[in-house]
């Protein structure tokens, strides 16, 4: 059995027997692993105390081919999410994008580019005010949705295909269709949902997000997290939390 060093953005952490965590961690080679971290809950362990969600830092830790267990022998955090903690928006954001990563990802298949923009987001998360944050949590799902290959189409109708521009005059999402639908192809979407045109283009390109008011914000994310429980199968629990706190943003 060999040691691995790697970086990992901790995304799930559960308490185990008196003084141990198990662990799940979204790395940089090695995509999600497992591990048992022993003596992490003592104050005096060599983890210096419990490793909790979204903190990040460099770890060493050992598996068996096969196992989908590790032992984690060593983890010495370069980000503390402190700034996240004091900010309940941002704190529920970090809870969502652990969720995320932890559902979308499957053990031992790395998403390098992934673990970049998940450490991007945490750190935004850390520093900007609570009401800049929502146009970072639609960018970071994304680019989730990119890398694990589920993106919607949002860059023409799913249906016939017609480019999106700013001439459709009207705009639906459908789930069932995985994206936007026009006019003339509604009809045949019972599911779809119309949308205004500012909402539409920061799903086009959320790039316009920065700009935009937090209504479109709101209204981009609850389509955005109902596309991702379809695609899913199941609404992950945070999410319901962030949307009440976005709509209870003020000053944007
Ligand atoms: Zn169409």
């Amino acid at each position: 059995m060999h040691l691995i060093k790697d970086k990992g953005i901790c995304i799930r952490s559960t308490d185990y027997s008196e003084t141990s965590q198990i662990l799940t961690f979204f790395t940089y080679e090695g995509g999600k692993v497992s591990v048992i971290a022993k003596g992490a809950r003592r104050a005096k362990s060599s983890f210096c105390g419990p490793i909790e969600i979204c903190s990040a830092g460099d770890m060493v830790y050992s598996i068996r081919e096969g196992d989908k267990l590790g032992t984690l022998t060593e983890f010495n955090p370069t980000f503390f999410s402190t700034g996240i903690r004091k900010k309940l928006l941002a704190v529920n954001c970090s809870f969502l994008a652990a969720e995320l990563l932890n559902i979308f990802t499957q053990e031992h298949d790395p998403h390098p580019e992934l673990f970049e923009e998940s450490m991007a987001f945490l750190k935004r998360l850390d520093e900007k005010a609570d009401n800049k944050v929502p146009e970072f949590l639609i960018a970071f799902e994304f680019a989730m949705l990119t890398y694990t290959g589920s993106m919607p189409i949002i860059d023409r109708c799913a249906n016939c295909k017609r480019k999106f521009d700013a001439d459709w005059k009207q705009y639906y999402f459908s789930i069932s269709a995985r994206g936007f639908v026009c006019r003339d192809c509604e009809a045949a979407f019972v599911d779809k949902k119309a949308i205004t045109f500012e909402s539409a283009s920061c799903l086009n390109d959320t790039r316009k997000c920065e700009n935009a008011k937090n209504t479109v914000l709101v209204q981009a994310e609850e389509l955005l997290v109902e596309y991702i429980t379809y695609v899913l199968e199941k609404k992950p629990k945070t999410a319901q939390m962030v949307l009440q706190l976005m709509k209870s943003i003020s000053g944007r």
